[in-house]
């Protein structure tokens, strides 16, 4: 009988403050279905502790780990180099050890574009993002990758909207156009698709209505949203009723957990067993 091995290898995130993280549920479920001897732990890490806890990471050889807010950019110095869209974006989710090189990678917009993909391929399209946080730069730098032809930002703050556009202008091929937010904002009529990068629809947040004019979403224009809680947000309500094609914000949950434990150990990861994880908490 071969002994048994009390060796686990460790993965998580370095969250401030350690507060309900789905990801732990999902990621843990999907270990535990392949039977990996493997953990996820959610961690709190205060912004003066996040060189110590990388420095714990690499001298434990975690297999690697998330980041949330506000650690995706000042641990870029901390590690030992970049994903393309990482290093384009200039914010990382998740950091990989690939043998014992820190190396940083976001996951968000390859999880956002995973799920899109699935119903709309972005090449050649013109698509609308609203926000230009950390969302919204990961979302719009992986569409710019995959050929789209062209990326609109809406926002409310210039110099963050303006920033974005100038990044996908200058580091992709896409071209892009900022618009600053108008209310009741008027979808072009070039767009194919729309996306709510911003906090708007989040139920803890006070307005969950995006200032848009839903009429201006046309019947089969794809429509999707980040946020999670609630999926069904009131603007895919909007868009389901226009006869727009949506797609919600677990699946972008979902898939960044999968390319991340992809990342990790190599393990193509059984999405329902991490969906019905994420349901169970819900
Ligand atoms: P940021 O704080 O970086 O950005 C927030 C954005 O929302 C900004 O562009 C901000 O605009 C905009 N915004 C906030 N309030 C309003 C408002 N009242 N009207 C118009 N715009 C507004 O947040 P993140 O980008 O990190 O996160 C955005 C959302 O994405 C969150 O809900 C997060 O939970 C979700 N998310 C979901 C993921 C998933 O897997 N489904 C993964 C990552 C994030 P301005 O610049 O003008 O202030």
């Amino acid at each position: 009988m071969s002994k048994p091995n009390f060796l686990s290898k460790l993965t998580g995130s370095f969250s401030t403050p350690a507060d309900g993280n789905p990801t732990v549920a999902m990621v843990e479920a999907a270990y535990k279905a392949a039977n990996l001897n493997i953990r996820y732990i959610n961690t709190e890490v205060f912004p003066d502790g996040l060189q110590d806890a990388v420095n714990g990471a690499r001298a434990m050889n975690w297999l690697g780990f998330n980041l949330s807010a506000p650690h995706k950019v000042s641990v870029i110095p901390m590690l030992d180099g970049l994903g393309e869209s990482a290093s384009i974006m200039g914010a990382v989710n998740c950091v990989v050890n690939r043998d014992g090189k820190l190396i940083g990678e976001n996951t968000d917009g390859k999880g956002f574009l995973t799920a899109f993909s699935e119903v709309l391929s972005p090449e050649g399209k013109t698509i609308c993002i609203f926000g230009a946080g950390g969302a919204a730069r990961a979302i719009a730098v992986e569409l710019a990758l995959v050929k789209a032809k062209k990326i609109i930002v809406v926002n409310r703050n210039i110099e963050r909207g303006e920033d974005l556009v100038d990044t996908i202008r200058t580091r992709t091929s896409a071209t892009a156009e900022f618009i600053q937010w108008t209310p009741k904002f008027s979808i072009p009529a070039e767009v194919d698709a729309i996306v709510n990068a911003t906090t708007i629809g989040m139920e803890q947040f006070e307005g969950k209505e995006l200032d848009i004019d839903f009429n201006s979403i046309r019947s089969g224009m794809v429509v999707s949203d980040v946020i999670v809680n609630p999926p069904n947000t009131h603007l895919l309500q909007q868009a389901a009723k226009r006869g727009a094609v949506t797609i919600d914000g677990v699946g972008m949950l979902v898939y960044q957990g999968i390319i991340g434990i992809k990342y990790w150990t190599g393990l193509d990861s059984d999405q329902t067993v991490m969906r019905n994880a994420l349901e169970e908490i819900a």
